[in-house]
């Protein structure tokens, strides 16, 4: 049999309700959300969250902060890729809880406040976020440092804006070169055992969602860390990028013939 078989110690090998396997940077602790997979990166300077989760998911980040020693003090930012309920959900609890600065795209607050106008198929994603909001009493939290494309981030050994726009029009994502690691939002997914890029309904502008692919596969990472994941292989999931990358490609070559 050469099935690779995962050997799991409790502890160390399953980490915030993530299996976490050798492909995987030292310091970045992922969080089982209700939908999404926050991630808290930890290094001596201190601790930055990235991305808070649906509503509810905030108090999970918090204990994965306390698993690792890492108190309110200790966080440095949060960060945001975009604003949907599913990342921007435990912001204002966050935000209490630390009052550490939150960084993200401008262009976000709108979608944190609820008042983002979704047109075409992407209206289902306004309509599915009323409801959570409604169902969750949601609170939003408030952006306080503008990001732009390029920025330099100095934590976790620096992480570097990268405006991915599509998902949603301010999307970022953030690449860590100590790492060589892109954390790539909800560009694409790999959810419910599928992988696949960002779909219609939870697509703010679709036009821009495939130049911003090509964006993210020209930064060459070595991997990739997506919002929505099943296991923590970060090798398997820039792969898994890759084929969605190809695939794409071999259908651009058939519409040309
Ligand atoms: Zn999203
Ligand atoms: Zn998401």
């Amino acid at each position: 049999m050469d099935r690779k078989v995962l050997v799991r110690t409790p502890e160390a090998r399953r980490l915030g309700g993530v299996t976490i396997t050798d492909n995987w940077p030292t310091g970045l602790y992922p969080v089982r959300g209700v939908m999404s997979v926050p991630h808290v990166l930890v290094d001596a300077g201190g601790a930055v969250v990235l991305d808070t989760g649906f509503p509810g998911d905030a108090a999970r980040i918090v204990r994965a902060c306390a698993r690792q020693g890492i108190g309110p003090r200790d966080v440095r930012a949060i960060l945001l890729t975009h604003g949907h309920i599913d990342h921007a959900g435990g912001l204002a609890e966050l935000q209490a809880w630390c009052g550490a600065p939150v960084h993200a795209h401008p262009a976000e607050q709108e979608h944190v406040d609820g008042v983002f106008p979704y047109a075409g198929a992407a209206r289902v994603c306004g309509v599915l976020e009323r409801v959570g909001r409604a169902g969750t009493g949601y609170r939003a939290g408030t952006i306080d440092v503008a990001l732009r494309d390029g920025d330099e981030l100095p934590w976790w050994g620096g992480l570097r804006v990268v405006h991915l726009p599509g998902h949603t029009l301010g999307h970022c994502g953030f690449y860590s070169a100590k790492h060589d690691l892109l954390f790539s939002g909800d560009l694409w997914a790999r959810f419910l055992m599928r992988t696949q890029v960002s779909p219609r309904i939870f697509t703010s502008a679709p036009t821009l969602v495939w130049p911003s692919m090509a964006k993210a596969r020209a930064i060459g990472a070595r991997w990739m860390v997506p919002g929505h994941y099943d296991i923590a292989d970060a090798a398997r999931l820039r792969r898994r990028f890759e084929e969605l990358c190809a695939e794409r490609d071999r259908r651009d070559r058939l519409e040309l013939v």
